[in-house]
């Protein structure tokens, strides 16, 4: 905090998204204060299965694709300057990523050949059925994998931690179980964004970065604005094995399977969309089971350890919201990660720190200006192409 009381940015929401941001301000030495309505990674930053997908995935635009890539390019350096200043290990893994193709009778050989060539451009390479069996004897190895090396894994709860603690050895200032109630506004409450007003009072900044997931659309419903967001539930399990079964991500277009130290399996996940619960269907479980047993067989014989659920923040055009608003100079918002938030954390931090700290927003990809979707609340819903489909899901929250 400054000596007047004021911080120079205010951060709302503590998952991945803003705990990043926060940490990445905290470096340039700016003045920053985190606040988090529960705790750091009670949101879907907790939920995540923590794939560093950025070539496995499919993005809405390039410029998501680009911003996938420069972020997945960080973890390495990052865990390990995380791992200096707080100790916490994130659990990064880099053994990679096996891609099934769909079996010989359900994709026709030139399809095949076609797809295995392509992945070869790009640095994968194909392991046929000896070669998987020598790298992962307890999975079934009925058509040969691409071996993808470039992607990582690591363990969602611990990054948000990490950011979190190296933020507050930074001199930032962290409140949990605190919630954000409304913005401030400088003179008659419609000029410049000067803080926030929480459950116990106000407190004020030169910038406010809204990072609150879900829950941004209501405290922009709260100034007369609509943002739009489409949240979409996901449900994982988690299997202890007795020994190592799996060493590489598992990623095909059904079902994930991710090994966790020590011994540990996730496998994931549902997509349920417009579902705010999180409790999972034992419909759930029997799913993920079933179909993570095609690939490893042994799974039902291991020991089930924990299933959870998670609301993914999705937008109607699947880009996340990063940029300011006309309407609210000093307001800047980062969320609507849907999917991937966990592995587009780093580069979100990066983009929103520089812009910020120049006051330049046009340093952020037009693509994700949240603007796109903004309308009054007033003014017709169909302003915004996706407005059916989105509007229901405005102001709730997970
Ligand atoms: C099942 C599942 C699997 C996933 N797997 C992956 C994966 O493998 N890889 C990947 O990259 N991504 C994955 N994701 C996506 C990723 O988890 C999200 O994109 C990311 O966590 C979004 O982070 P966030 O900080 O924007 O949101 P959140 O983590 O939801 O954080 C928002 C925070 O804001 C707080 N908040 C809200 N309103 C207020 C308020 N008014 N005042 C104060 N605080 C407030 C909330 O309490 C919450 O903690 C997965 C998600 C799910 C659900």
């Amino acid at each position: 905090m400054r000596s007047n009381g004021h911080y120079d940015v205010i951060v709302v929401g503590g998952g991945v998204i803003g705990a990043s941001i926060a940490y990445e301000l905290a470096l340039t030495g700016a003045a920053v204060a985190l606040i988090e309505k529960r705790q750091p990674a009670s949101g879907a930053s907790g939920a995540a299965g923590g794939m560093l997908a950025a070539s496995s995935e499919h993005f809405a635009a390039l410029e998501l694709y680009e911003l996938a890539l420069q972020s997945r390019a960080l973890y390495a350096q990052l865990s390990e300057q995380l791992h200096a200043q707080t100790g916490i290990d994130i659990g990064l893994r880099t053994e990679g990523f096996l891609l099934p193709l769909p079996r010989h009778h359900e994709m026709d050989w030139e399809h095949r050949q076609r797809r295995i060539a392509e992945a070869q451009a790009k640095g994968m390479k194909w392991w046929g059925n000896e070669r998987l069996a020598i790298e992962e004897p307890y999975v079934r190895a009925e058509d040969g994998m691409i071996y993808n090396p470039a992607e990582p894994q690591l363990v969602p709860a611990l990054l948000n931690e990490a950011y979190v603690a190296a933020f507050v050895g930074l001199g930032g200032t962290l409140h949990c179980d605190l919630e954000v109630i409304r913005l401030l506004r400088e003179s008659d409450g419609r000029g410049r964004v000067n803080g926030v007003m929480t459950e116990h009072g106000i407190m004020y900044a030169d910038q406010v970065v809204l990072a609150s997931g879900l829950g941004t659309s209501r405290l922009l419903a709260a100034e007369g604005l609509r943002l739009p967001f489409l949240p979409v539930k996901g449900e994982l399990m988690e299997i202890r094995t007795p020994l190592p079964w799996l060493h590489h991500t598992i990623y095909s277009d059904t079902i994930y399977m991710i090994p966790k130290h020590p011994h540990r399996i996730w496998i994931g996940a549902t997509s349920k969309p417009g579902q705010h619960s999180t409790i999972v269907e034992a419909g759930a479980v029997v799913e993920l089971l079933l179909r993570a047993q095609r690939y490893i067989p042994m799974l039902s014989k291991g020991e089930l350890v924990r299933c959870w659920a998670g609301i993914r923040p999705g937008t109607p055009d699947e880009l996340p919201y990063i940029g300011s608003i006309r309407e609210l100079p000093g307001l800047w918002i980062a969320a609507g990660h849907y999917r991937n938030g966990i592995l587009l954390s780093a580069g979100t931090a990066k983009l929103m720190t520089a812009a910020i700290m120049t006051g330049d927003d046009q340093l952020i990809p037009h693509a994700f200006r949240p603007e796109r979707a903004l309308y009054p609340l007033s003014a017709a819903t169909n302003a915004y192409p996706y407005a059916d489909a989105a509007s229901v899901y405005m102001t709730e929250e997970a």
